[in-house]
């Protein structure tokens, strides 16, 4: 064992006493020093691309060697560098955006950010033109079969414009198994604009409802009709149709009404298992405007701790490493998006788990650590990650994610992101009751969070996957106090540049969890096991499908 990269002093709560001396220790004032650094002004807000990347790749490279990990990025010239370069798409719409609806009768404009909300495109048009595109209401536009469930009943969508609702079925007390007011992944925009490209459609028009898509129109137009980014790819049509939009409801009824369609009737209809895809008859569609598409690079950092028996199996941890740089200043003056919560906690907890790692005798499965660029333009390190995995995802056991935890508490209870069923939360769970902390299921299912956080990107490919999250009950004072405080920060510093580093932060609960998330991925590294997600879970399959080449 190397004493000398052991962390030091121990903050973390319930640590066994026999062998004490041996096991790693999570030290807050370790995370809190990591916090510091990178979210000082110094980093600019570690936006993707610019001298605040560079420093903040710099920083957690020389953390992980200190540490004693190996580099585990890409090869180059036969040897493992310590990052993956990620090449990213940068797609912004330039000049006007025409798009006019047309019945036979009358020819109608909407207009762009009110009535309707146009993506950049992303399939590398850089003149999108659609002249009279038929449309066709898809439903929930859901293909599931292990739900015995299809919105599309063989309906061709070449050349065609799809209209499709937010959200999944049931959502409004309708038919099929997806969870009620939950949301699956069938029920995200993301999986309508992936399985309407899958299909061949033209383009995409999600309808959005306050409710089932549990936020404004604000919120649809401000993350739509800016700059978008995906990540780079070999065949971007393949993934992306020309249009992807969104379109307010009230203007969607409007269109339906001009094909003689009643718009909460075919919602109803869409309920149904029986539904069938209604063409927007005598309507045509056509869009006209001009794209800026170029390529810039970044990175992910990857460190690994080299299994000693089987160690071509994997297990992982990530955090994103970026936020949002400098922009807008706020009341105060500060334009500097520091992100010491959002993610700099995330960071300091997957460095204090390569310290531990590096100090302890190599487990048996390797154990990778990944801090992945762009979770801010959409979990697009993540993304890139598992579309060009390091290592096979087949053989990786499982992932922890860490994002925005609270430097404060310690609390009774975690709780992860979003709603998932699957062995490693159970595993979590029993390590957790054994500590005295309770699970808390996330409170707003209908939320998707699930599909918001960087473990999303490996979990939908089958690995099983979560991401943790600090629970809400403090030991001192309760719900009141800790719900309060989350509540405190969503509304005066996330994604503000209020979100600074507080020297008073006690990082106590932050170092007893990081302890646990250790012992969960180590026992990991040290078993055979291939923990998997429920029978009914929508990952389920894609897991099962690589069955074969685990042993
Ligand atoms: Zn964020």
């Amino acid at each position: 064992m190397k004493t000398a990269a052991r962390v030091l002093l121990a903050a973390a709560i319930g640590t066994p006493a026999v062998h004490a001396a041996d096991l790693p220790q999570f030290d807050g004032k370790r995370l809190a020093q990591d916090v510091q650094v990178l979210s000082s002004d110094a980093f600019e807000g570690r936006a993707v691309a610019t001298p605040g990347e560079d420093k903040t790749v710099a920083y957690l490279v020389a953390q992980f060697n200190a540490a004693g990990l190996q580099p585990a990025g890409d090869l180059v010239r036969g040897k493992r560098a310590w990052t993956q370069d990620v090449p990213l798409g940068r797609f912004e719409i330039t000049g006007p955006v025409a798009v006019t609806v047309d019945d036979g009768k009358a020819r109608t404009a909407y207009t762009q950010g009110s009535e309707i909300a146009v993506r950049a495109a992303m399939n590398g048009a850089r003149q999108v033109v659609i002249a009279r595109a038929p449309l066709v209401f898809v439903g929930y536009g859901v293909s599931a079969p292990e739900r015995n469930w299809d919105d599309f009943k063989g309906v061709d969508l070449k050349g065609k414009i799809a209209v499709v609702l937010i959200n999944d079925p049931d959502v409004d007390g309708g038919e099929g198994n997806f969870g009620g007011k939950a949301m699956t992944y069938y029920g995200r925009w993301t999986y309508k604009y992936e399985e309407m490209a899958r299909r061949g459609a033209l383009g995409t028009i999600i309808v959005h409802e306050p409710a089932p898509a549990a936020y404004g129109w604000a919120t649809v137009k401000n993350s739509n009709t800016n700059v978008m980014y995906d990540i780079a790819r070999q065949d971007p049509a393949a993934a992306h149709s020309v249009l992807e939009a969104w379109i307010q409801r009230d203007a969607a009824a409007g269109l339906f009404q001009r094909a003689g369609l009643d718009f909460d009737a075919a919602k109803k209809q869409a309920q149904t298992s029986a539904f069938q895809p209604v063409p927007l008859a005598g309507v045509t569609f056509s869009a006209n405007f001009a794209v800026d598409a170029r390529v810039i690079h970044s990175k992910n950092v990857a460190a690994m701790r080299r299994g000693a028996v089987r160690p071509d199996q994997y297990v992982m941890y990530s955090a994103h490493w970026d936020h949002l740089g400098i922009g807008q200043p706020d009341a105060t003056g500060h334009a500097i998006y520091n992100g010491a919560v959002d993610n700099g906690t995330g960071l300091a907890a997957l460095l204090a788990l390569g310290r531990a790692f590096g100090s302890q005798p190599a487990p048996q499965r390797s154990v990778l650590l990944l801090a992945v660029t762009a979770e801010e333009k959409g979990l697009l390190g993540s993304e890139y990650y598992a579309s060009n995995p390091l290592y096979p995802l087949d053989q990786t056991a499982g992932l922890i994610n860490m994002d925005a935890l609270s430097p404060k508490g310690p609390a009774r209870n975690f709780t992860i992101s979003g709603n998932a069923k699957l062995d490693l939360l159970d595993q979590l769970t029993a390590r957790a009751k054994a500590r005295g902390l309770a699970y808390t299921p996330d409170p707003q299912p209908e939320a998707g969070r699930f599909f918001r956080s960087d473990h999303f990107s490996l979990a939908k490919r089958g690995v099983p996957a979560i991401s943790f999250g600090s629970g809400n009950d403090w030991i001192d004072g309760g719900v009141a106090a800790g719900q309060g405080d989350k509540d405190r920060y969503t509304a005066v510093a996330y994604h503000q540049p209020a979100d600074r580093f507080d020297p008073t932060w006690s990082f106590g609960g932050m170092a007893r969890d990081v302890a646990m998330l250790y012992d969960l991925g180590r026992d990991l590294a040290n078993s055979t096991a291939w923990p998997n997600w429920s029978a009914d879970s929508e990952f389920r399959q894609a897991r099962d499908a690589s069955a074969g080449m685990r042993k």
